[in-house]
């Protein structure tokens, strides 16, 4: 069976049964039967599918796995976490999210104003905010605010500017401190795609000096047991614990160093995010166990502490992709197979065809099991000069759309005769035999870090797991745009089956797309995002929750400014009424395809 490294990346959240890509919990519904349900509801084309159970269990693992830490280190200092707000800021996703996290007193990082105002109204009193990035006056203002809502705010200050700012607001206003991190940049960098966030000429943080001088400035205001939190982040999904390891020990000693200079109320390390997800479905990419991870982390920090003789610090971490990024599938329907149109009914051979195509005839006739690859090469072949005589104008339209379909039907007839070896060999070797699948989905909105950075997602079809996968596959989306393809990769091969879609549906699958892909994705051709929904279950009976329909044309024209009241008017005075109500109609539909009964 092929299993499209499931084992690899799956988790145990999902499993293959019966030939279906089906969830590992509750009552085990197929994906298929999922996106079947929201189909009949007359949402089309692609779906997200999340699942709140995913982030539930990620935020649970990720509290046992320190505590575990904690336990065995017998370790003084206590866990908090945030969950970054720009790895999902969606409220399908983390409103759930937040419940879920109640009962651990988890808690929301905030990178920008709007992302503040999100954490002030949505984070429970009590679990902690902390403050990143770059900030304003106004940032800062908004933080003291939260601070008098009764929340347990804590600004992270990313230069000696944005401390300044504080103390201003604090002599300015009458309202109450939020609490102080310095975010350190630190000599070590970190490892992984993501690895800019950390390093001595990272954007991010004061060096040693600043630090001092930060550290002066907060004691010549009478303000320094405001400072509570040293922070650092290396890198999102960190593929090697060893960057982590050193930041870990320098961190560790400028907390220390603080501690013993006089920031008594300087409490924790903030270690940022950096757990990796696992994305690839060919071999494993994370060199470390999450358990390791959490050890290192706790084991460092009470050496530290004991070498310099200061309590152990409290831990916050702030990793987000590996609390979201699984709790999300995008589920886009296959509209066509490139291969389709040439059908063995479309031939249409003449009385006297040109040799070179008598003799494809002849080939794909008497092809063989032992003849298939040898008759396949030769017809690409064959192909290659009938199209160079089409070119020199030595045979015509009818001749060369001959040709494509012998070629076409010589090369699935071959596949289908092949042994398995020959014919794994022949797909890494032979691009010509590529099967172009067109997907009903926007890679520039759905896989903005594929587009952006050749970020893997492991991809799988939702059915026909029983089947062998007899294609080669590049992927096309909808886009008018070249990039907007995922090729197929020798050394990265996904093979997908020969469906014929007039008769069957198939799906494909992207896992592991919870994490910034949401809210990164762009709108390039005016594609929106796709229809999501919420799958729960109470007793163990799934429910469809919260389906938010991919956006409307005319909201889509509305969001990047235009007056639609204007471009309904414009349309409505230039036709006649009952054409009208049809274009009113589609206006008001999203902007995906619905041009076969499986869009
Ligand atoms: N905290 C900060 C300051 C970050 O910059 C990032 C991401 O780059 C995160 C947390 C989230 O880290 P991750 O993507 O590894 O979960």
């Amino acid at each position: 069976m092929h299993t499209y490294g499931i084992d690899i990346w799956g988790e145990d959240n999902f499993i293959i049964e019966n030939g279906l890509a089906k969830l590992n919990y509750a009552s085990k519904p197929a994906l298929v039967d999922i996106v079947r349900d929201i189909r009949e509801q007359d949402f089309k084309g692609p779906l997200l599918l999340r699942f709140p159970h995913l982030t539930r269990l990620q935020i649970e693992k990720l509290y046992t796995l320190y505590n575990n830490a904690i336990n065995e280190y017998d370790y003084k200092g206590k866990f908090n976490a945030v969950f970054p707000l720009k790895v999902n800021q969606l409220p399908n996703f983390l409103l759930p999210l937040i419940k879920s996290g109640e009962e651990f007193g988890y808690g929301l990082e905030a990178g920008s104003k709007a992302e503040l105002f999100l954490a002030m109204t949505y984070n429970k009193i009590g679990a902690p905010i902390t403050i990143n990035g770059f900030k304003d006056k106004e940032m800062i203002h908004l933080a003291f605010i939260a601070k008098k809502m009764g929340h347990n705010i804590t600004v992270i200050i990313e230069g000696l500017n944005e401390l300044k700012m504080i103390l201003e607001v604090e002599k300015e206003t009458s309202l109450p401190t939020p609490n102080v991190g310095i975010r350190v940049r630190l000599f070590n960098s970190g490892g992984g795609a993501w690895a800019k966030s950390g390093g001595i000429d990272s954007k991010f943080g004061l060096s040693s000096t600043e630090i001092l001088e930060a550290y002066e400035l907060l004691k010549s205001n009478n303000l320094l047991h405001y400072l509570t939190m040293i922070h650092f982040h290396i890198g999102s999904a960190m593929t090697n614990i060893k960057p982590l390891k050193k930041a870990l020990k320098e961190s560790g000693h400028i907390y220390a160093e603080l501690k013993n200079m006089g920031a008594t109320n300087l409490k924790a390390i903030n270690i940022g995010g950096g757990l990796a997800v696992e994305y690839s479905q060919y071999h494993r990419t994370t060199q470390y166990h999450l358990q390791e991870f959490a050890n290192d982390v706790i084991f460092t920090l009470k050496n530290i502490a004991k070498q310099k003789g200061v309590e152990e610090p409290n831990i916050f971490t702030e990793s987000g992709r590996f609390i979201s990024a699984n709790s999300t599938v995008l589920v886009t329907p296959v509209l066509e197979l490139f291969s389709a149109e040439y059908e063995l009914s479309n031939l249409r051979l003449k009385e006297e065809n040109p040799p070179l195509i008598e003799e494809l005839n002849e080939l794909y006739k008497d092809m063989n099991g032992k003849t298939a690859l040898e008759y396949m090469h030769d017809s690409m072949d064959h192909l290659e000069s009938l199209l160079k005589l089409f070119d020199l104008g030595y045979i015509d339209l009818q001749d060369r759309s001959n040709a494509e379909i012998l070629a076409q039907l010589i090369i699935k007839k071959a596949i289908s005769l092949l042994e398995i070896a020959d014919y794994e060999e022949l797909k890494r070797i032979d691009n010509k035999i590529q099967e172009k699948y067109l997907l009903n989905f926007s890679i520039f909105q759905s896989l903005p870090d594929f587009w952006g950075i050749n970020q893997e997602f492991p991809i799988m079809p939702i059915t026909h797991l029983d089947k062998k996968p007899t294609r080669s596959a590049s992927l096309w989306d909808i886009t008018c745009d070249s990039d907007g393809e995922i090729e197929f990769n020798a050394k990265k091969p996904l093979y997908l089956h020969d469906v014929n879609l007039e008769k069957e549906e198939y799906y494909l699958a992207f896992f592991n797309v919870g994490a910034y892909q949401d809210t990164l994705g762009m709108r390039h051709n005016l594609f929106s995002h796709p229809t999501e929904v919420n799958v729960v279950f109470e007793n163990n009976e799934l429910k469809l929750e919260k389906i938010i329909e991919s956006q409307k044309i005319i909201d889509i024209l509305e969001d990047i400014d235009y007056d639609t009241k204007e471009i309904k008017k414009i349309l409505k005075s230039s036709l006649d009424k009952s054409t009208y109500v049809i274009l009113k109609k589609y206006l008001n539909e999203n902007s995906y395809l619905k041009t076969s009964w499986s869009h």
